[in-house]
């Protein structure tokens, strides 16, 4: 009996299920396949030390250097309005701890996603996370993600984790036709979660995704300092 409890304390297991099924009766997790990915992805892993009891809570956390994990409602709601299939080419933009693009590798059975990090420390140990995870389908990138990342243009879809004061034109360029941004918009202790489809003919549908509360994407076509 203690041996279980002490296993389950090790690996989170229990908690992770219950945090999931959390996610499903409020309505934010609806598909198997993001369903299972926060099943299979270990949010303790990518948190550090002092934070992992609370990986299983449903709020985001600080990860050093001023930054955020997102809470895991806003990973689901995000995965799921993706819409993945699992061959596509995804790019996200503020790997952060590397959990959220995690769950996205989860969902790509085939496919792959590039994530672009600015603060190096930040990309080193999302990089060592996402190891200690066994993600092969990632790579992490630093640099300014206003930018996008040119060298695997055009993307199908793209997700922006941190809040933008407006849409970088680079990612909209990035865009494969019918493919999909999706990026908190708004001021800077407020956003809408914005969907913007690029249609085969170039236009841009948007939809709003509700409010949602992100840290500053900094850089070129984000906030400056
Ligand atoms: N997705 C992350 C949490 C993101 S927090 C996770 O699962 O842990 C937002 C991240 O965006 C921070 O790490 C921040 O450093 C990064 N960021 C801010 N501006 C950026 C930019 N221009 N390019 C790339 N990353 C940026």
């Amino acid at each position: 009996m203690l041996r279980r409890k002490k296993e389950s304390e090790h690996n989170y297991k229990d908690e992770r299920m219950a945090m999931v099924d959390k996610l499903k009766t409020w309505g934010y997790l609806k598909s198997k396949k993001v369903t299972d990915a926060m099943k299979n992805v270990p949010r303790h892993i990518f948190l550090p030390e002092d934070q992992k009891p609370y990986a299983y809570e449903d709020r985001p956390l600080p990860v050093g250097k001023n930054q955020t994990i997102s809470a895991p409602h806003m990973v689901a709601i995000m995965a799921e309005a993706l819409d993945l299939n699992g061959n596509e080419k995804v790019l996200e933009i503020g790997a952060g701890t590397g959990y959220h693009v995690s769950v996205v590798a989860e969902i790509l059975k085939e496919g792959s996603v590039f994530s672009i990090e600015k603060i190096e420390a930040l990309a080193k140990k999302a990089k060592e996370n996402i190891e200690e995870a066994g993600y092969t389908n990632i790579k992490v990138i630093t640099g300014d993600g206003t930018l996008g990342y040119k060298e695997e243009a055009p993307y199908d879809s793209i997700f922006v984790t941190a809040a933008a004061p407006d849409v970088p034109p680079p990612l909209i360029d990035q865009l494969k036709p019918g493919g999909l941004l999706l990026i908190p918009v708004g001021s800077r202790y407020q956003q809408t979660l914005t969907s913007i489809t690029k249609t085969k003919d170039g236009e841009l549908k948007k939809k709003n995704q509700g409010g949602c509360v992100f840290v500053p994407l900094k850089g070129k076509h984000g906030w400056k300092g």
